[in-house]
């Protein structure tokens, strides 16, 4: 049975001689593992279609291990991201939290929708990419479950918040009465620029002007927040992104 689908190449891997895996995050089935048949042969029609980012409309059928790309159309191919060190790292940054955060096969048009949106914004964007990263990151985590809680401390629902920190594994601020929970400093300056990021319109970015210390501090938690969360000790795009010069 052939299915006509939507999909974001997050991840692809040689596969024998001449085959290409790719991890897709597909609009209508979600996480799915497809190979792409002698698409490392110089005149294949997939070459285009399996590169990282690649947004494109694929045609697959299912096989008995993996599915099987038949055809594909691409529809942004996201070449920037590609060809931009910066946005590179930023860009993978992104497909990795992406792939470790979503469950196989369940789809999920709002984060599906996030994700492009974020590509398409830093594809076109000059600066600030690590203000898009962390609105990203911060939507997406909101998106599956893990809204960070800015209002009142995760420990004992206190709503008085004088003297803060951030519990990481809880998920939120924690009071002066519970601080000695707190792993990260975190005050009003930061929730509220934490807030911003998690509401803003990804387009509009540019107007929300956050001090680079803040920015840096929010990323720092955000990092952690992400990992823990998602069970991972580290990603390898965060080795890349310390890599490449500031
Ligand atoms: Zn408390």
């Amino acid at each position: 049975m052939y299915i006509k689908t939507q999909g974001i190449v997050l991840k692809q891997i040689s596969f024998k001689d001449s085959d290409k895996i790719l991890t897709l995050f597909c609009r209508e089935n979600g996480k799915i593992n497809a190979i792409a048949k002698g698409a490392k042969k110089t005149k294949s029609p997939f070459i285009g279609i399996t590169q990282m980012f690649c947004y494109s409309e694929f045609v697959l059928y299912k096989g008995r291990n993996f599915y099987h790309i038949n055809q594909g159309e691409v529809l942004n191919s996201f070449y920037s991201l590609r060809e931009d060190l910066y946005k590179l790292a930023y860009g993978s940054y992104i497909l990795e939290t992406v792939e470790y955060g979503i469950t196989e096969g369940e789809s999920n048009e709002r984060i599906f929708l996030l994700v492009l949106k974020t590509l398409k914004t830093l594809s076109l964007m000059e600066r600030d990419f690590l203000k898009l990263l962390l609105a990203f990151q911060l939507k997406f985590m909101s998106f599956i479950g893990y809204k960070p809680e800015l209002k009142i401390c995760v420990i004992c629902n206190n709503s008085q918040l004088d003297e803060i920190k951030f519990n990481i594994a809880g998920g939120g601020v924690v009071c002066s009465k519970c601080k000695h929970l707190g792993d990260e400093k975190i005050d009003k300056s930061i929730i509220s620029a934490i807030d911003a990021l998690l509401y803003a319109k990804l387009d509009t970015l540019e107007s929300i002007v956050i001090p680079n210390h803040i920015l840096k501090d929010i990323q720092t938690i955000v990092t952690k927040y992400t990992l823990n969360h998602l069970d991972r000790k580290t990603f390898k795009s965060l080795d890349f992104i310390k890599a490449i010069p500031k």
